[in-house]
């Protein structure tokens, strides 16, 4: 450990640091680290991108990240939990924990509420792309793709206000976001693939998409490369904070002492966090995606708003996500969410060869009831949290690995990360 800093206000500068989890957020931390030096070692029960990071939509728009509690959010989601096939589903008897979160969640779902969380977002938002084009530069051989066209499609003009307004609201909170909101026809024309039932659209520019799974391997790829170490198979139970440094204890025994270590868990970020004073309730929102073989793959990403479905182009087939499913994490995948998103999607989308699907999967957004994320130190100064980013933690898992690992190596937590503090 090196020490720096003017009399008074020193800090210890970690040489070796644990990171658990090697989902998007730990890899861009523990990549960050190395970049000021730190020796990292990486942690995965399973392995790379085994949470949430690998079968999501895999959409870069900063312009779209905006706090999943929201007063729209709300009125869909109790209309939408009384209707079997929705895209929302609260299970009949939801544990003590989950009906905390959705207490909160309803509590943090006003206008007020939604604004002060997007002042919140809006600076780190800004640093998204940039924080993957510094990935890229440094030589890290993922690549991200700019999306010709990236379309939200609508059976009519009335469904379309409800995402026209919220880019409103997007715009007065400071973050822009280009649009045009266009005929049936004329988002047929850009994307052939949407089907006769679309009749209205709006389409986005600048936003970007990647492949999530690929991506995040290469991360690790480059992290591996850089010195890195990445142990997979490795269940983290306990973190010991002693005077000695900090003890990782698995399922094998225990770690020698770390400098510092970062929890990255997503979903299960609770688990850890909770003893070092993270009291906001991490809750896994499940989505599930699979992928489909197509005649025309669109060019860039198409979203169907009203039935909350994601389609990212992957290579020759197309990915097609859905469900906010408030479940545990670890729960099996249930076949009827799959089956509710292809009906959903069957008549939206044209030649699209809904039966012929591979990769089925389910994965965990780790959700928080403000819809902010948990980013920095914990009570112990040793130990950080990073994770709770929900529908976006692709999108901002770099840049929050860019500020985490400054936090780390200086000391000081960047203004941005302040409405983050895990201690809230
Ligand atoms: C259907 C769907 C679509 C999505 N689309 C997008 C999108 O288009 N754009 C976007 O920005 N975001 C999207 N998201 C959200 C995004 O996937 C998540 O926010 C992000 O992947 C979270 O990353 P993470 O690293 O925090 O967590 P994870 O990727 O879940 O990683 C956590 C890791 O921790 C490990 N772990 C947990 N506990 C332990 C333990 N005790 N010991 C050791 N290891 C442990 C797990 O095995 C896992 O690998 C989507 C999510 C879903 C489900």
């Amino acid at each position: 450990m090196t020490t720096t800093g003017s009399a008074g206000s020193n800090h210890i500068v970690p040489d070796r640091v644990a990171v658990v989890g090697a989902g998007m957020v730990g890899l861009a931390t523990a990549w960050f680290l190395q970049e000021a030096g730190v020796e990292v070692t990486v942690l995965d029960r399973e392995g790379v991108a085994a949470g949430a990071s690998w079968g999501n939509a895999g959409w870069l728009t900063p312009g779209l990240a905006t706090p999943l509690p929201e007063p729209a959010v709300l009125k869909y989601g109790v209309r939408a939990v009384l209707s079997p096939a929705s895209p929302v589903y609260v299970p009949p008897t939801a544990s003590p924990r989950l009906l905390k979160f959705l207490t909160r969640f309803a509590r943090n779902s006003t206008a007020g509420r939604w604004k002060t969380a997007m002042d919140a977002l809006v600076p780190i938002n800004r640093q998204a792309l940039p924080a993957f084009d510094f990935l890229t530069k440094a030589g890290v051989e993922a690549q991200t793709y700019e999306a010709k066209s990236f379309l939200a499609a609508y059976r009519t003009v009335e469904e379309r206000k409800v995402l026209l307004e919220e880019i409103e609201q997007i715009h007065a909170a400071g973050q822009g976001i280009e649009f045009e909101a266009i005929s049936g026809d004329d988002a047929r024309a850009i994307e052939p693939s949407l089907s006769d039932e679309i009749g209205a659209a709006i389409r986005l520019h600048g936003q970007r998409f990647i492949n999530p799974g690929e991506y995040v391997q290469l991360l690790a790829d480059s992290v591996i490369a850089r010195g890195g170490q990445i142990i997979s198979g490795v269940v983290v139970k306990d973190i010991v904070d002693e005077i000695r440094g900090v003890r990782l204890v698995t399922g094998d025994g225990e770690t020698d002492p770390f400098d510092a270590v970062v929890m990255a868990t997503g979903a299960w970020l609770g688990d850890l966090a909770r003893q070092f004073g993270v009291k906001t309730v991490v809750q896994a929102g499940r989505g599930y995606s699979f992928s489909v073989p197509m005649a025309h793959v669109p060019a860039g990403p198409v979203y169907f708003p009203a039935q909350r479905i994601a389609c990212t182009p992957l290579g020759d087939r197309l990915r097609v996500a859905g469900m906010m499913e408030f479940r545990k994490p670890e729960a099996k995948l249930d076949p009827r969410r799959i089956d509710a998103i292809v009906e959903a999607a069957r008549p939206l989308l044209r030649d699209a060869d809904l039966d012929a699907r591979t990769f089925e999967w389910v994965g965990p957004r780790p959700c928080t009831p403000d819809g902010l994320p948990i980013i920095g130190a914990t009570a112990s100064p040793r130990v950080f949290a990073a994770g709770g980013h929900g529908m976006w933690g692709i999108t901002l898992g770099p840049i929050t690995g860019q500020l985490l690992a400054e936090t780390i190596t200086t000391g000081r937590a960047p203004a941005e990360l302040r409405p983050f503090n895990p201690l809230r």
